[in-house]
Order: C-alpha cells, then sequence, then structure tokens
C-alpha cells in the first residue's frame, strides 16, 4: 500500500472527463494539493485522512465562472429594474459612496462562506480592490481568477484608467504565482471602457502575462450603443476589430451574439460566462448557449454578482440553464443535464483559463473536489445521477469541499471562513446603505 494525505472512499465518483462516466465505489487519493489517483489505481493507497463518501456522489468542485463577490452587501437593493436605471441610479452611487476596501472584505468574506457552501471551488470574480478579494479568497482556501476593474470615471479604487492600471500592476506583483490567486485584467464592459482603454487592457494583460475578462453583450441597449458608435458593429466584432480578443480571454454574458459573433469568439478561443439568472431578473434576453457549445467555445455558469441574482448558488444557475435552452429552442433534448454539468465543471474551468489546473478528477489537477449527498427526499430515488445532480440538487446537498487539497468544509461546516463579526458587519453595512440609497 502508498499513502496519501488524502483519501476518499467509496463514492460514486464523476470524472467529469468522459460524459456520463460514474465510477461506482471509487476512491480518489490526494497527495499534497493535488489528485494523485481516480478509481481502481486510488485503491492501493491509504491515509490517516479518510473521508467515507458511500452513497454520495464525488465530483470537480464547481467553478463560477462570473461574480462580483463584494457586491453580497448590494444583495437585495433596488431589484425590478433596467439594467442601465439599476447601474446609473442605484448601485454606481451606492458603489461610489460606500465601497471601500473594509467593505470589499467583509462582502468578499460573505460571498467566500456562502459559495464553499454551495460547492463552488473556483470563482472569476472582478471588482474594485481586487488584492481585498484575493486576501479573503486566499483565507478561506477558495481559488480566484480575479481581474481587477477598469473603467474610464473615477471609481473607489482609482481616480482614472490610468490609477486602475496601476492598481492592476500592483496586484499582479503581489499576487502572480499564489496557489490560488490568478490576477486578471478586467475592463468593466465595451461601454464603460474607450476603445484606446481597451486596447490598452489587452496589452497589459500580454504585458503582464494575466488572463483577460470583460463584460460583453449583455442588452439589446449595449447592441445598439455599439452599432451607433462603431460603425454598426456588433459588441463582438467590435472587440475583434481592435484586437482585444487573445489568449485568456473570458466574456460574461454573450447574449446578443448571432452566427458571426459565435464564430468569432470560437475562432479566438474566447471563454463565455453564461448567467441565466442574472439575464433573466435584468431582462438582458436568452444567451445563444447552444450555438457556442456547438461551435466549439468553452461556455461556463457564471452567478454574476449577488445584487443581479440575488444569490450565489451554481445548482439553481445548472437547473435554471438546462429549462432556459430547452424551452427557447422548443426542444425537450437541449442541453442535457451531462452537459450543463460539464459547463458547471470542466467547460467552466477552460472558460476561466484554468482547464489544465481544475475541473476534472485526474491525477495530477489540483485537488479541488466535493462530496454531495443523494438521499435528500427531493432526490429520491436516483436512477441517473447526474440527471439527479443537475434537475434536483441544491446547494445544502453539498457536505464536504476539498480545495487544493485542504478541506475547507466537511460535513457543512465551512472551517476556513473566519466568521466572528460577520454577520454584525452585514447588518451594519446594510443600515447604511439603506439610508443613502433608499432614502
Ligand atoms: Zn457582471
Amino acid at each position: 500500500m502508498k499513502s496519501c494525505d488524502l483519501l476518499i472512499r467509496n463514492g460514486r465518483v464523476m470524472p467529469m472527463v468522459e460524459p456520463g462516466q460514474v465510477l461506482e465505489g471509487a476512491s480518489v487519493a490526494v497527495v499534497g494539493q493535488r489528485i494523485q489517483a481516480v478509481g481502481p489505481e486510488a485503491e492501493q493507497y491509504r491515509s490517516q485522512n479518510v473521508i467515507d463518501a458511500t452513497g454520495r456522489a464525488v465530483l470537480p468542485g464547481l467553478v463560477n465562472a462570473h461574480c462580483h463577490a463584494p457586491m453580497t452587501l448590494f444583495r437585495g437593493l433596488a431589484n425590478d429594474r433596467a439594467l442601465m436605471d439599476w447601474l446609473q441610479n442605484y448601485i454606481f452611487p451606492a458603489e461610489a459612496a460606500e465601497v471601500d476596501q473594509e467593505l470589499v472584505r467583509w462582502g468578499s468574506r460573505l460571498a467566500c462562506l456562502e459559495m464553499i457552501q454551495a460547492g463552488i471551488t473556483t470563482v472569476a470574480d472582478m471588482y474594485y480592490f481586487e488584492s481585498t478579494v484575493a486576501e479573503e479568497f486566499a483565507a478561506a482556501g477558495l481559488r480566484g481568477v480575479l481581474g481587477q476593474a477598469l473603467v474610464d470615471f473615477p471609481v473607489p479604487d482609482a481616480r482614472s484608467f490610468e490609477e486602475g492600471v496601476a492598481n492592476v500592476r500592483a496586484f499582479a506583483r503581489d499576487w502572480k504565482g499564489h496557489h490560488l490567486i490568478t490576477p486578471a485584467v478586467a475592463p468593466h464592459a465595451p461601454y464603460t471602457v474607450s476603445e484606446a482603454h481597451l486596447r490598452e487592457s489587452r496589452r497589459l494583460a500580454d504585458e503582464l502575462e494575466l488572463p483577460l475578462m470583460t463584460h460583453l453583450a449583455e442588452t439589446r441597449t449595449e447592441t445598439e450603443q455599439t452599432a451607433r458608435d462603431h460603425q454598426g458593429l456588433s459588441p463582438t466584432a467590435y472587440l475583434e476589430s481592435i484586437g482585444f480578443f487573445g489568449p485568456r480571454t473570458l466574456a460574461a454574458h454573450v447574449v446578443w451574439a448571432d452566427e458571426a459573433d459565435i464564430a468569432r469568439l470560437a475562432r479566438a478561443g474566447v471563454g463565455v460566462a453564461h448567467c441565466p439568472h442574472s439575464n433573466m431578473k435584468l431582462a438582458s434576453g436568452v444567451a445563444p448557449v447552444l450555438a457556442l457549445l456547438r461551435a466549439g467555445v468553452a461556455v461556463g455558469l457564471g452567478t454574476d454578482g449577488p445584487a443581479s441574482n440575488n444569490d450565489l448558488d451554481p445548482w439553481q444557475e445548472l437547473q435554471t440553464a438546462i429549462f432556459l435552452q430547452k424551452v427557447t429552442a422548443l426542444d425537450p433534448t437541449a442541453l442535457p443535464a451531462g452537459q450543463a454539468l460539464q459547463m458547471a465543471t470542466s467547460l467552466g474551468a477552460r472558460a476561466v483559463s484554468l482547464g489544465h489546473e481544475v475541473g476534472t478528477l485526474e491525477a495530477g489537477k489540483r485537488a479541488d473536489l466535493i462530496i454531495v449527498s443523494l438521499d435528500g427526499a427531493h432526490q429520491l430515488p436516483v436512477y441517473d445521477l447526474a440527471s439527479t445532480l443537475a434537475y434536483t440538487t441544491r446547494a445544502s446537498d453539498v457536505r464536504t469541499v476539498v480545495i487544493d487539497g485542504r478541506v475547507v468544509m466537511e460535513e457543512r461546516q465551512v472551517v476556513s471562513v473566519h466568521l466572528e463579526g460577520l454577520l454584525d458587519r452585514v447588518a451594519d453595512y446594510a443600515d447604511r446603505i439603506r439610508k443613502r440609497v433608499l432614502h
């Protein structure tokens, strides 16, 4: 027998390498931060740390491909409004008045707790003070591709675009190479960042060798405005025309994309974060997920920020994504459970440029995995594991979460997030924001 640091035994293991593959009664052996063996090969290992996964599913940790973690503190603020009204009259003013490093810290901590409880192990995030988000993610043991936001107008952590660039450089200097954190460049959107600054963002990402992420083609308004401002181009065609696309690029939403746009994204290898709840709540439209997948685009699932969702629950996104594609295509065979689970794991990992490290359970990959109970009344009986996971499983069914070989939640107890004072601070912020924004 060989020894390992952590052994998960006798689970219903879904490695997410082959579609639909389930290894029954299988083990996963972890050494240090990485998976050493999966399935029959893992049976040769013993460990001081054994987790019995009998009757439970073991799968790769879920990837949240688009989030604004600190916005938990704006959750439920000004619902039922149009995107531009919501942004310009509520969210941007609240952010301008209230967002500082402390708010980002507490909001991120709340988000880390919620996401770990839901079985999310990797998050692509973008916000201000992203180095503080990074501190919270690292402390919580949560993996992040974290984008320092860039916009043209003054924001809480930068009076100008140039100051934002300086923030990106400092962020990259401090965090590049961290085992959990990948710093990224995050120009907010083609309608809040000028052409020159979008070009500069690309150059910065190339120079610092960082991923590049943005919001793209979210609403019809954005599409119309881009056409007016840029010779009739769609948002996707516009970004392609200025050389914005390149290695390790992630676009959130991509609701308003036609076949030509989809071909552009596929050609450039751009990953897409599909955010069905956000798109539905803000009435942005239905992203062409089936066509994107057919074209070979890596499409992951994102919650978007908690202000436009209103939660960070990947299981609900998974279910909604499936239903939304079926009803839009008027095709009940569209986006089957197994493919949707890939979006939440392996495809999501590829979308956020971490496909080589996470997203599947394979020897050599980072040990990011979740153990999910299958005995809830809402889950029984289990005829097909992928269907049970995709259609009926809830965040509260996630029992144990391992990230980078570290058990961060064990039997629903999150052990990595510092909870002291958290609820009081959240209540304090809510009082302040309520007074300022809602009068
Ligand atoms: Zn967003």
